[in-house]
């Protein structure tokens, strides 16, 4: 078992006596008999795992900032699998297909950035004056269940990152918007003043820094690529067909 320091360090739980307060989580490495739990291909399924390998009393995974949340995967990935993760990604400039593998527990590869400042945060803007903050774990359920739903009933994706902006608005001039009042705040938003938005959510991120520099094999241009999550994460090494 291994105890790890939150990159929110725990301010972010503010409830009383919340196991989490003091930025401390304890997790154990996978068993076999949780490989299991991946087979779904839900969207709760991290959450899932998560839940098994929390080890500290009173937590839940759905109760866990995003940021933290993803800390704990890469680390859990880290004491299950091992610290190395291979992925491909493909060069932005040339389209070839490029191998790569980072060290996830190495900062050089791996940045973790602690939270520095708490929320609200104001961005003015062209039209309007508002504020926002980081989303919480339930917030992010809300919002996974309700684009699921969306798909159901409309046949068609919404650009999911309209919902998680709209979920991070708490006021706009000063008044509380309800969930669609900010949706369609974020929809109607200018492109310039979306990007004042997401300026602001830029310099106030924390967690961990999941891209990187990527040297192509192929062209050698330098480009910012994300370390894609793919099916080898949580399952490096497995061949097809097995354990059938
Ligand atoms: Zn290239």
């Amino acid at each position: 078992m291994t105890v790890f320091n939150l990159p929110s360090q725990g301010v972010l739980y503010t409830s009383e006596n919340h196991p989490l307060a003091d930025g401390k989580i304890e997790l154990r490495p996978m068993k076999a008999k949780d490989e299991q739990v991946l087979v779904a291909n839900t969207p709760d399924v991290l959450d899932k795992l998560l839940n098994r390998c929390i080890v500290s009393e009173g937590v839940q995974a759905k109760d866990l900032y995003h940021q933290d949340k993803m800390f704990l995967l890469y680390m859990l990935r880290a004491i299950s699998y091992g610290e190395d993760y291979s992925f491909v990604v493909k060069c932005p400039d040339c389209n070839e297909k490029n191998h790569h593998t980072i060290n996830i527990l190495n900062k050089d590869h791996m940045a973790v950035n602690s939270l520095e400042k708490l929320g609200p945060f104001t961005v003015e803007m062209s039209g309007a004056v508002i504020t926002w903050d980081f989303i919480t774990g339930e917030q992010e359920s809300t919002i996974q269940r309700r684009l699921k739903n969306l798909k159901k009933v409309r046949r068609e994706d919404e650009g999911a990152y309209i919902y998680n902006y709209a979920a991070t608005i708490r006021t706009i001039d000063g008044d509380e918007p309800s969930p669609k009042t900010a949706i369609d705040f974020i929809k109607e938003l200018s492109v310039k003043d979306l990007a004042l938005l997401e300026d602001s959510m830029y310099e106030y991120r924390f967690g961990i820094v999941n891209d990187f520099i990527l040297e192509c094999e192929s062209c050698f241009s330098e480009s910012e690529v994300a370390i894609p999550l793919t099916e080898t994460f949580f399952r490096p090494n497995r061949r097809v067909g097995r354990r059938q």
